[in-house]
């Protein structure tokens, strides 16, 4: 897919592990990384922007882009879709720009099968515990919807082993540090 030594980076792991977390702050230590903006048909949070979190699509709109074949990868989430608009990506790539993908377990396995070069890497919880308090703690979900996240998750920490790299999310900045020395390393 990509004619340079640009990395496709893929940060997956359960809802509510801190991937958004993760990425942002990686973002800020490294500026020269490009963070894809997916598509999504899920109703925007308090806290999302159109465009620039997510581009919010409706569900026909964003089902045209599946079949003009406009996605890297998209999966079913709870209910809604989410996809990677693939020529973004194709793009940076080419001008040899590394990109960064927050997307869920199913999309992952998607780009495993697709561009199995790319850096994978999953965010695991120090514990279930700490995942449910998360889901709480940042109040954008119901009960009924953090129940069913946590059931997603304990599907989706069984797919862990089949990433290139485990990262525990203890402490954000120890996590993005050790991401980034695993994309330092990929470019020796
Ligand atoms: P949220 O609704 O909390 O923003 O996202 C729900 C889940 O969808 C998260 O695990 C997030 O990483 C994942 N997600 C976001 N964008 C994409 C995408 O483009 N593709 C896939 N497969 N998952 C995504």
């Amino acid at each position: 897919m990509s004619t340079t030594n640009a990395n496709l980076i893929v940060i997956s792991g359960p809802s509510g592990v801190g991937k958004g977390t993760i990425c942002t702050a990686l973002r800020e230590k490294n500026k020269e990384i490009a963070l894809s903006i997916s598509a999504t048909t899920r109703k925007p949070r308090t806290t999302d922007v159109d465009g620039v979190t997510y581009f919010f699509k409706s569900e026909d709109e964003f089902k045209e882009m599946i079949e003009n074949d406009q996605f890297l990868e998209w999966a079913v989430y709870n209910g809604q879709y989410y996809g990677t608009p693939l020529a973004p990506v194709l793009e940076q790539l080419k001008n040899g720009t590394d990109v960064l993908l927050e997307i869920d377990v199913q999309g992952a396995l998607h780009v495993m099968e697709k561009y199995p070069e790319g850096i994978f890497i999953f965010i695991v919880p120090p514990t279930t515990a700490a995942l449910r308090e998360r889901l709480i703690g940042r109040g954008t979900e119901t009960d009924e919807e953090i129940n069913r996240r946590i059931a997603a998750a304990e599907e989706e920490l069984n797919q862990k082993d089949k990433y290139d790299y485990i990262v525990i999310n203890h402490v954000v900045d120890d996590a993005v540090d050790e991401i980034l020395h695993i994309i330092q390393n990929h470019k020796k």
